[in-house]
């Protein structure tokens, strides 16, 4: 479904921000992108939804390819038509529009006719049943939990084949954590793919097929995410394992 091969990616002169990264995605599955601050997650993010000149940036060799199409150079309006449809990280919901009011801007964003999108709020409403109870309240008081199940909801709105979804445990408390990583499971089963980025590789390795981990904007592991959970080696390197001991022996 989605086909990242060889990418490289420099903002301005100066700095490489991805070297060499391949990556794919298939029809049904959830893959994670794993990775510390600054490990390239949001530039990959950004290359594969259009928006990289925005941010200064531009991939330098590679391609991506999307359902057999070359993505290179396609604006992020025909990406998201495309059906490559990103919920951004901090929640970028409009604070002070309704929740309801949140979700329809979203459908006409995306383009899906107003009659159309009443039925699609349906399906956002079924999975998130605490936003149906708060749809007229304005989105700006939600919990943080609750504005990340709306970020998400609305990039359900323009009907995804395959959702990006950009740190959606960032920030949150751990019951929270897990009821994120519940509702991937749960669009996953309604049978949209997804690629997941995270800092959080447990949830992550919980709810995915695949995991790719990048370091330092290259790819240094890949694999089934039930082998990767099992490496102490990338736990530790990797994606925050165990906090390496003090010399009085008391964890950091
Ligand atoms: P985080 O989890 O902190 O968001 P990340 O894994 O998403 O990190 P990126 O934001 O993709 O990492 O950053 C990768 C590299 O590119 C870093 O060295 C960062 O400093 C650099 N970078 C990111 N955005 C820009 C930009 N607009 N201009 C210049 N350099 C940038």
């Amino acid at each position: 479904m989605l086909k990242v091969t060889q990418l490289h990616v420099r903002y301005g002169t100066s700095v490489t921000a991805l070297t060499d990264v391949s990556l794919g995605v298939g029809e049904g599955e959830v893959v994670a992108v794993l990775g510390a601050n600054g490990a390239g997650k949001s530039t990959l993010l950004r290359a594969l939804s259009g928006t990289l000149p925005h941010h200064g940036g531009q991939v330098t060799r590679g391609s991506i390819e999307f359902e057999g199409r070359d993505l290179l150079g396609v604006s992020p309006r025909r990406i998201v038509r495309a059906g490559l449809i990103q919920s951004p990280e901090g929640r970028r919901i409009f604070k002070g529009l309704s929740v309801e009011e949140n979700l329809r801007v979203a459908a006409a964003g995306a383009g899906i006719p107003t009659r159309h999108a009443a039925t699609v709020r349906r399906t956002v409403w079924d999975l998130f049943p605490r936003l149906e109870q708060r749809r007229e309240q304005s989105a700006g008081l939600l919990s943080g939990g609750e504005q990340q199940m709306l970020a998400i909801g609305r990039a359900l709105m323009a009907q995804p084949r395959l959702l990006l979804l950009d740190e959606p445990s960032l920030g949150l408390a751990p019951q929270m954590v897990d009821s994120v990583g519940a509702i991937i499971e749960e669009i996953h089963r309604r049978g949209t793919s997804v690629l997941l980025v995270e800092q959080n590789a447990a949830m992550a390795l919980a709810v995915s097929d695949r995991a790719v981990v990048l370091a330092s904007g290259s790819v240094c592991a890949t694999g089934p995410a039930d082998h990767l959970a099992a490496s102490d080696e990338l736990r530790d390197l990797y994606l925050g394992g165990t906090p390496a001991p003090t010399l009085d022996g008391a964890p950091q």
